[in-house]
């Protein structure tokens, strides 16, 4: 089967998970697609196939090198899709080669994805895409990527004369929550380096993501008649707003690019007596990551001074690091990632990713771990979409990788 119509596949699972949600996974249904997706593992003739309680599917391909050395690899990919578009009832479609014009989505909707907003789409003339119906995602973040590699392990089960050394599979929930490494058990895992596949471009190795931290905002107002309000009433609604007033203005996500940091406001909600607002802080350097959770207890410390102390709480976490000083260590990974790229005849290109992945945490929870595209575009969103032919490429990508490690390294 080809990468492709896996996705397509996949895609018709509902999996979007929920940052409301306690729970892990946070939702029920990534847990009715991980056991379909265990299922098929299982049926390809993978070995020590196991979800646990939270989710996480892990599944080994042993070696067909005898007595291989190691080193052990790993690919990961996550099952849940974002919460940040409609995300049920996802209808795939497949664009049979593409002939470079705008790509009607859906004709009762009068839907059109046109190549004036969507110029990449010029990128894949001649390929076969796999599109939505104008109303959902796609999800081909990141079911591409898992599609991609179990197409792998489907290839290397089949294809004896393909020398590998040990290989891990492993699918997470809670990614796009930023939660997908929280209940990662490194040691079961039992792989030295990993890949994620959750990236776009084909030939883009993400080497760096931001370090980030999120940010919550609580305002506690006083509530009183309107009428009779003067020199009492304290609208935490207002208060919120002056909060965020008080954070620079050109450091939002739609002014910034390249290494450029922002602040983030993700979700607000108030009244008159409380308001609370959701931020996450971005940056790649953690030191500039710092200065910027600095400013905001400032702008707190500002606006306690000015209503009362205890009116504007904050509490700021870490998310995750840039992984690039953990994959310094380990050069190997972006060398034979590259040398994957460069047999397919493309052009590494080393991203910093405006954004993070589940690997910038792993890589600091011992699994240093690289990410790599997987021929999809415009995650999150109704425009989405993957090009069947870059998904075969990732998968031969991945299969030069695996083919590579059995090789054994020089640390
Ligand atoms: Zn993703």
């Amino acid at each position: 089967m080809r990468a492709y119509q896996r996705l397509m596949h996949y895609a018709k699972f509902p999996t979007a998970s929920a940052a409301a949600s306690p729970t892990c996974p946070s939702t029920e249904h990534q847990l009715a697609f991980a056991k379909e997706l265990q299922k098929e593992l299982i049926e390809l003739g993978l070995s020590d196939v196991t979800l646990d309680e939270n989710g996480y599917l892990f599944a080994t391909l042993p070696a067909n090198i005898p007595d291989h050395p190691g080193p052990v690899i790993g690919f990961l990919a996550h099952m849940d899709v974002s919460e940040d578009a409609p995300a049920e009832s996802v209808r795939p479609q497949l664009i049979e080669k593409y002939d470079g014009g705008d790509i009607l989505l859906n004709a009762a909707e009068n839907i059109v994805m046109t190549v004036e907003e969507n110029p990449i789409l010029q990128q894949y003339i001649g390929d076969d895409l796999v599109v939505t119906d104008g109303l959902t995602l796609l999800g081909a973040d990141d079911k591409a990527g898992i599609a991609e590699i179990v197409t792998m392990a489907e290839t290397l089960l089949q294809d004896d004369s393909i020398k590998h050394g040990k290989i891990m599979l492993g699918f997470t929930p809670d990614e796009e929550i930023g939660r997908g490494p929280d209940h990662f058990d490194v040691a079961r895992f039992g792989a030295d380096f990993a890949y994620t596949l959750d990236g776009a471009d084909v030939e883009e190795v993400g080497s760096e993501t931001f370090s980030a931290m999120s940010m919550n905002v609580t305002v506690t107002g006083v509530g009183i008649h309107p009428g009779e309000a003067k020199n009492k009433m304290i609208n935490a609604q207002r208060v919120a707003l002056e909060f965020d007033a008080l954070l620079p203005e050109g450091d939002r996500p739609e002014h910034t690019e390249g290494r450029e940091g922002f602040f983030h406001l993700h979700w607000m909600n108030g009244e008159v007596e409380r308001a609370f607002m959701h931020y996450i802080l971005r940056d790649y350097d953690f030191s500039l990551l710092e200065r910027r959770a600095a400013l905001a207890r400032d702008a707190a410390d500002y606006l306690n001074r000015k209503y009362g102390a205890d009116t504007v709480k904050l509490e700021i976490e870490e998310s995750y690091r840039n992984m690039y000083e953990v994959l310094l260590q380990h050069p190997h990974l972006l060398e034979i990632a590259n040398d994957a790229i460069r047999a397919e005849g493309l052009t590494p290109r080393h991203g910093a990713l405006r954004g993070g992945t589940d690997g910038s945490r792993l890589s600091y929870m011992g699994l240093p771990c690289p990410n790599l595209g997987t021929g999809s575009h415009n995650h999150h969103g109704r425009m989405e979409f993957a090009s069947a032919q870059a998904m075969d490429c990732v998968v031969r990508i991945l299969l030069r990788i695996a083919e590579r490690y059995g090789q054994g390294i020089v640390e």
